[in-house]
């Protein structure tokens, strides 16, 4: 599943190629996608309309058009967007969409499983999706002392505490390992034990790893590609994600894996403490003796 970092490098090829171009003509197949705004729609809204950018807020990508409407995408597990020739693309499978441009070239959203979900939305009309995206991790909003904030008082894990969209934005299972590992932290840590210097260390690391990740063209461990059909790069330096049983790069120890949530944790159990107190205050429920 594309995390924060693919969607980037997604966002930036499709740019570089887009911006400017006015949509011709949209087909679908008769497969729809989880939620797609109907053909109908589509065509009647992108025909003649010119991009004039493209924008990411957690992982959606948001096609503004110059009529101030607004094509809403997110690539689900298995959703692509690639650019080409259309007949260089007419024969890729489990293609859902076709827009046609006006360069002689085509935009096309594979999905082999149909997660994916592209929506339109009118001039001035609430785009209700993104109510429920919480800040993205390269935004002035969030700060070290925002997060210690978000996760005063709650016990849960600090893995499941980066994985919630709802507060930090496109954070998946990969990025959200590897940045534990390099803050020194337990998954298993109680998010409110954190201390403003945990969470300063936190986000350094957060930041610092998503930005090497687009630098390296995204993480590709099941199927991801970018706009070009190009694989990323970022696979290649990961420390815990996905290594269980191989030896820590930094201390040697045999990287271990735990389920939280129903999805696998990869840590260094030597490398990542497990903090179990904290100076803050947790509420928990005290067993009367
Ligand atoms: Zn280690």
């Amino acid at each position: 599943m594309p995390e924060l970092p693919e969607v980037e490098v997604i966002r930036r090829g499709l740019a570089a190629r887009l911006v400017g171009r006015r949509f011709l003509k949209v087909s679908a197949s008769d497969k729809p996608l989880r939620q797609q705004s109907p053909l109908s729609f589509l065509q009647s809204r992108l025909a003649g309309n010119r991009l004039t950018a493209v924008k990411r807020k957690g992982k959606y990508l948001l096609f503004i058009l110059e009529d101030g409407s607004t094509l809403l995408v997110h690539l689900g597990m298995t959703g692509r967007l690639m650019v080409g020739e259309p007949g260089a693309l007419a024969t890729l499978p489990h293609v859902h969409l076709r827009v046609s441009l006006d360069n002689g070239l085509e935009l096309v959203f594979q999905d082999v499983r149909r997660f994916g979900r592209v929506l339109l939305f009118e001039p001035g009309v609430p785009i209700a999706p993104l109510a429920q995206v919480g800040r993205d991790p390269f935004s002035r909003a969030v700060t070290a002392a925002w997060l210690a904030g978000e996760a005063r008082g709650r016990l849960r894990p600090l893995k499941n505490f980066l994985l919630d969209g709802r507060i930090l934005a496109g954070l998946g299972n990969i990025y959200a390992c590897e940045i534990l590992f390099a803050a020194g932290l337990h998954p298993e840590t109680p998010a409110g034990r954190l201390s403003l210097k945990d969470w300063e260390r936190v986000l350094k690391e957060t930041r610092r790893i998503l930005a090497k990740a687009i630098r390296r063209g995204g993480t590709t461990v099941n199927d991801y590609l970018n706009s070009q059909g190009e694989t990323g790069l970022f696979q290649f330096e990961l420390m815990v994600y996905g290594r269980a049983g191989e030896p820590c790069r930094v201390c040697g120890t045999p990287i271990r894996r735990l389920v939280q949530a129903g999805r696998s944790t990869f840590f260094c159990p030597a490398c990542q403490k497990l903090k179990r107190r904290g100076r803050q205050n947790i509420t928990t429920k005290t067993p009367r003796h």
